[in-house]
């Protein structure tokens, strides 16, 4: 039987054995994590499975990332709660909620609009009214909330999007797996006075980013 409890009890395992035990630390991420209920973010029939250590498939050919990626990158990204952030692909809504939890306000774009639908609905009813989720090609950022403090890029792209950092506050970070459409690594980026300093964490394999500045063919 699967009930609330039920579920608070497999993200309490999650956080623990998936997340912790790999090396994660940061008190606020692994609390995030605690308290999102991911299961709400698949489809009904994938709930059971909600908190198995994999990204699972949200429909319109798109995924929910692992738990870990979720928590490594948040992690990453060291959000403080005054910050606001950008996601570029929103896809179920579930990195959105977690970032909510760590941050002021969180704007989250999504290139398929049936699935803003989904996430915009979810945001509503579990009551995560500091995330803000609307359509467009996140590689051209979205200009009229710019500047952000951090901004998070869940689609494997080619190379950061210039955009990207040209929203930006200085000092900001920017956290994108980077690579090949195949495999890529988790890249992390701060905005300096003579442009963006850069080092690669893990190795990871994301759906390709679309759009202006993603891949050629998937604009
Ligand atoms: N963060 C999501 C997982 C995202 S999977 C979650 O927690 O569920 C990557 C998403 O990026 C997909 O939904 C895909 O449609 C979206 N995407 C790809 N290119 C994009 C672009 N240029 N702008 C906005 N979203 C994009």
């Amino acid at each position: 039987m699967n009930t609330d409890d039920a579920f608070a009890r497999q993200r309490t395992t999650m956080v623990a054995d998936q997340i912790a035990a790999r090396g994660v630390r940061d008190a606020r991420v692994l609390r995030a994590m605690e308290r999102v209920p991911r299961h709400l973010f698949v489809p009904k029939h994938d709930a059971p499975c909600a908190y198995e250590d994999r990204a699972m498939p949200i429909g319109c050919a798109q995924t929910i990332s692992q738990p870990y990626m979720v928590a490594l990158m948040c992690e990453l990204l060291d959000v403080e709660p005054h910050h606001r952030v950008l996601e570029v692909g929103a896809g179920s809504g579930y990195q959105a909620a977690v970032l909510a939890q760590l941050a002021a306000e969180v704007y989250a774009v999504e290139i398929v609009p049936e699935l803003v639908t989904g996430a915009q609905r979810l945001m509503r009813d579990l009551g995560y009214d500091n995330v803000h989720i609307q359509v467009s090609d996140g590689t051209l950022g979205l200009p009229e909330a710019a500047p952000f403090d951090r901004i998070i890029v869940a689609a494997a792209a080619p190379a950061i999007p210039p955009p990207l950092v040209d929203q930006l506050v200085g000092g900001g970070r920017i956290v994108a797996p980077v690579g090949s459409r195949e495999t890529q690594t988790v890249r992390v980026g701060t905005k300096l006075p003579h442009g963006l300093e850069t080092y690669d964490s893990i190795g990871c394999v994301f759906v390709p980013l679309r759009g202006r500045h993603g891949w050629p063919d998937t604009v």
